[in-house]
């Protein structure tokens, strides 16, 4: 195959107008640009050019399986906020392979990890291709596909995990070519050929602006090309292309649902006119806006020199935002974009009695804090974790919150992402009222020039009021509200960036070690990893036995119990010096602390980038505390630890060399 296969102008009459695609189109790209990652050719451009392409051929000959496509691309099968989580772990994949082949679960173990089948992917490719198969069934559709993965998605109830397995059977046993090891790799959530939302995004672009208006299927503009690689060579409106991306990214930060933005792509919008219909939305949680971490008050210094910036206290409890559609109904999302509209009842009635008169509408970002009304005081977060999270009525509330609201993205239907922090605040102190223990706006101090030592004067003030530190925010230039970025535009600055590394690390737990002595009956140690995006692997930063005090280690082990598997996950990236008694379910975050970050013989956190055939770890490494509002991909990310590393070598803090791993 060659990219070529893909390019539109030849293929179309391939797919006729109007007739479901089927699935092995999605496959034979896949396919292509697995071969490309594996012979070393593979880059991002090729990559786009050919889903692109793909999708310039669904734009012309059925614009409805565009969007299933792009959640297949994305392991995926609705919004995040939607919650249908498509992961389906090994051992159901197992069986479902064992049922259709006629082979033994041992047999299905023992091919995984030869030299043809590194995982289930390609176990189930092996066993499809050398099936003797006496009728060959209709062959699949991106359609069908896409709907038995809805239907996985949306299954619950004690038979799930049987329905979901004759899903994947049905779907096995029509599968041709390449198409058993994606069907598989989708079913388990990594396509493992590292396609990352933004080039899809990318690739969506250039396929509209190479689709003429009327998606007759002819190029909107003269194209002689006879393969798919010349696109880059073309004389292209660069601008054109340029602009385009960069409205669908923005269109899909601020309004993250796929449908919506092919819809709105379809029906023939542009880099002008995507966002009347793309934009942040009442309703459609986007993912918040981040801060990079900063070592120290001169890095801050540095970065926010000869800029207008302003501080705000670090309130440390669980980020909120605040959906007012009118004043009866008030939905609250998590960071990850979960609904907790029914764990905090007791916010919404608070917000629904502060809005100010002629406040038809807003979205609010803030932090809910747990708070002491008697003490007029701020609690820890611990005592915020205490708090139920479902069916939760008013009068049984034990821990009360008060709202520390800090940005507004919308005011009475109008966005405000693209307008300054200071507009957008000078909005927020118009739209709620401060109440004592209730309500409030971040404690600010602006800074129309840095002098150290005042930061640094804030920063103990925010401690003595019980916070974590200070967020350091741009104003005026350079100030506007970025979903889902983590911003040089904010930056974070904790209190203990002192002690080391500036910033805590979120992990998720992928093994624990028996305890021994005081510690025997529960796990005394774990193994942590990080989640590697790009080669959507969990990856290792060290084991970890301190910090936990035997409330947290008694939870730990009773949450896990049930969660041991008996082997490790295939996308777990662990060295064989590293075994752990027991294998645990990639599904909790924890924040932890450690003294510094060193290059690793044993671990496998961003291997090879920093030293060849060695990793980054954590040494001296101390449990913080579980994060309930992330999800095992939002730990930390490979390149944000070797971000970390650097910072710490350029710092001369901490060892930077070879470390002792646990
Ligand atoms: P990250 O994803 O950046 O690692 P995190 O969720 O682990 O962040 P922190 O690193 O502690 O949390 O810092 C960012 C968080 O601080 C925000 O997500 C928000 O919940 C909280 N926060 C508290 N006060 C503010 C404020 N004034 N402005 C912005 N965020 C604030």
């Amino acid at each position: 195959l060659s990219s070529a296969a893909f390019d539109p102008a030849q293929r179309a009459a391939d797919f006729p107008v109007g007739k479901p695609v089927g699935f092995e189109l999605v496959s034979r790209a896949l396919t292509e640009i697995e071969a490309l990652k594996n012979s070393g050719k593979g880059s991002r451009k090729i990559m786009t050019v050919i889903l692109s392409n793909v999708f310039r051929i669904l734009i012309h000959s059925r614009p409805e399986d565009l969007a299933p496509t792009i959640y297949i691309l994305s392991n995926k099968v609705a919004p995040d906020y939607e919650d249908a989580e498509l992961g389906v772990g090994d051992s159901t994949v197992i069986r479902a392979l064992c049922e259709t082949f006629g082979r033994s679960e041992k047999q299905i173990k023992s091919m995984i990890g030869s030299a043809d089948a590194k995982d289930l992917g390609e176990v189930a490719l092996q066993s499809s291709q050398s099936q003797k198969r006496l009728m060959m069934p209709a062959k699949l559709t991106i359609e069908k596909v896409f709907s038995e993965m809805k239907a996985v998605a949306h299954a619950s109830g004690k038979d799930s995990q049987k329905l979901k397995k004759e899903k994947i059977q049905k779907l096995l046993v029509a599968c041709r070519e390449e198409e058993a090891k994606f069907i598989v790799r989708t079913f388990q959530s990594k396509l493992r050929i590292g396609i990352q939302l933004p080039t899809v995004m990318q690739a969506l672009a250039y396929a509209f602006v190479l689709t003429s208006p009327d998606r007759s299927g002819a190029p909107r503009v003269a194209d002689t090309r006879k393969g798919a690689d010349k696109m880059s060579e073309q004389k292209l409106d660069e601008t054109t292309m340029s602009a385009m991306e960069a409205a669908v990214r923005q269109a899909f930060s601020e309004m993250p649902n796929i449908d919506k933005l092919v819809g709105a792509l379809l029906e023939g919008r542009n880099a002008e006119t995507l966002a009347d219909a793309c934009s942040i939305s009442l309703g459609i949680p986007v993912k918040p806006m981040l801060a990079k971490p900063s070592k120290g008050i001169g890095e801050v210094a540095e970065r926010l020199s000869g800029v207008r910036f302003t501080g705000e206290w670090k309130y440390d409890g669980e980020r909120a935002q605040i959906h007012v559609l009118s004043r009866d109904r008030i939905l609250v999302y998590s960071r990850n974009s979960e609904n907790m509209t029914e764990k905090y009842p007791d916010v919404i009635k608070v917000i629904r009695e502060t809005l100010c008169e002629g406040v038809e509408s807003c979205i609010i970002d803030s932090e809910l804090v747990a708070f002491d009304l008697e003490a007029k005081k701020i609690l820890p977060f611990q005592v915020l974790s205490t708090r139920g999270r479902k069916n939760i009525q008013i009068e049984d509330i034990k821990v009360q919150v008060c709202i520390f609201a800090f940005d507004l993205m919308l005011h009475n239907g109008t966005p405000l992402v693209k307008r300054s922090l200071e507009e957008r605040r000078n909005t927020l102190w118009k739209t709620l009222a401060e109440t004592e223990g209730k309500v409030k706006f971040a404690t600010y101090r602006n800074f129309d020039e840095l002098r150290e030592e005042d930061v640094q004067e804030f920063l103990d003030q925010s401690i003595a009021g019980s916070c974590e530190g200070l967020m350091l925010k741009t104003m005026n230039d350079n100030a506007t509200y970025e979903p889902s970025k983590r911003s040089l535009n904010w930056l974070k600055l904790k209190k203990d960036y002192m002690d080391g590394m500036g910033d805590s690390i979120d992990v998720v737990p992928i093994g624990a070690f028996y305890g021994k002595g005081k510690r025997t009956g529960a796990y005394g140690a774990y193994l942590l990893a990080i989640y590697n995006l790009e080669e959507e692997e969990f990856q290792t930063v060290c084991k970890a036995g301190t910090g936990f005090s035997d409330e947290d280690l008694a939870t730990h082990y009773e949450f896990f119990k049930g969660r041991v598997l008996k082997h490790p996950e295939s996308n777990y990236n662990v060295s064989d010096k590293l075994k752990p008694d027991v294998w645990l379910e990639a599904c909790q975050v924890w924040e932890i602390k450690a003294a510094d970050l060193s290059i690793s013989p044993v671990h496998t956190s961003a291997f090879g980038v920093k030293a060849a055939g060695k990793g980054i770890g954590l040494r001296f490494p101390r449990f913080l505390r579980t994060r309930e509002d992330k999800g095992p991909e939002d730990s930390t990310g490979a390149d944000q630890i070797v971000e970390m590393f650097e910072a710490q070598a350029s710092v001369g803090k901490g060892g930077g060399g070879e470390g002792d791993d646990d």
